[in-house]
């Protein structure tokens, strides 16, 4: 069998022919939020209905980071390499500090409840860009039931601590990702559970301003949809799916599937050379050595 599924032929020098895709960790119920830490040599990774962050180490396996997680979804790192993390249990994005001290980046906006932020990017300016989704706030099971205050927006909060609405015609914004030039600006639209809302990425025009322009459907997922997308040093553009991990090409074509036996919801690039990825599907964590570098993260 092959780990791989090659639609456009150039895809073949993307992936290492022999490199498996290997399952590193199971036992959680919905996976998500992988972030890798060169310095510490592990990655962390959500267990949402569990309420936990787990820590996997190679050679060494899996640990818990923390628990409770306040139902902890999507982390990224900002630029001074410090956790940064979308809680939905308290519908606030956090800032993990180098002595382990919590800081709010964000918990409301024009005095009204974030929904449940969902996942998380910093830009080289520093600027915390997350998307609010209502997932973590429609049951039990991600966070807690709760009357929804705002819609669904992306927002964007400045090195300065303000917080705007950038993006407010989402029906479910998810997975963020810059271009490698921060000149293009990647997000998933899950649409609305049990709907058939947007299943799509759409793509933006960052200008030197910060400002936003365009956001035509970049790609359509199928089967499933994007949920956690990352950029490689290329300007590719790597998705979840239902059937694997999709990359896509900077104009939008689909170029190959790296195939997964699980549902996929998010994927991080990590390891030794930025070339390992590593992918959180539903019950289990996956990883395999890829012939292409990850954008981001120290
Ligand atoms: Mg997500």
């Amino acid at each position: 069998m092959s780990f791989f599924e090659t639609v456009d032929p150039a895809f073949a020098a993307y992936v290492i022919g022999n490199a498996p895709v290997k399952q590193i960790a199971t036992g959680f119920d919905w996976a998500e939020g992988p972030v890798w830490f060169g310095d510490a040599g592990c990655l962390l990774f959500s267990d949402i209905p569990n309420n936990r962050i787990l820590r996997w180490t190679p050679g060494h396996g899996l640990t818990t980071f923390r628990a409770p997680s306040n139902y902890a979804n999507g982390h990224t790192r900002d630029r001074q390499g410090r956790l940064v993390s979308c809680e939905h249990g308290t519908r606030r994005v956090t800032r993990t500090e180098l002595d382990g001290r919590i800081t709010v980046i964000a918990d409301s906006y024009k005095g009204k409840r974030l929904n449940s932020p969902n996942d998380v990017i910093v830009a080289t300016d520093g600027a915390i860009w997350f998307s609010d989704p209502h997932y973590g706030i429609m049951t039990d099971y991600e966070g807690f039931k709760a009357e929804q205050e705002l819609p669904c927006n992306v927002y964007r909060v400045a090195p300065s601590g303000e917080i705007a609405a950038v993006l407010t015609d989402f029906a479910c914004p998810n997975g963020l990702a810059f271009s490698p030039d921060e000149r293009r600006l990647y997000v998933a639209d899950t649409g609305r559970m049990f709907s058939t809302d947007p299943q799509h990425i759409r793509v933006f025009d960052l200008g030197a301003d910060g400002r936003l322009t365009g956001g035509a459907v970049f790609h359509t997922i199928a089967p499933g949809c994007a949920d956690g997308i990352r950029v490689d040093t290329e300007g590719n553009l790597w998705s979840s799916a239902a059937d694997g991990v999709h990359c896509l090409a900077p104009d939008g074509h689909l170029m190959g599937k790296i195939l997964v036996p699980e549902v996929v919801s998010n994927l991080c690039f990590g390891g030794r050379a930025k070339q390992q990825l590593f992918i959180t599907a539903t019950t289990g964590v996956y990883s395999v050595i890829l012939n292409r570098k990850g954008e981001q993260q120290p």
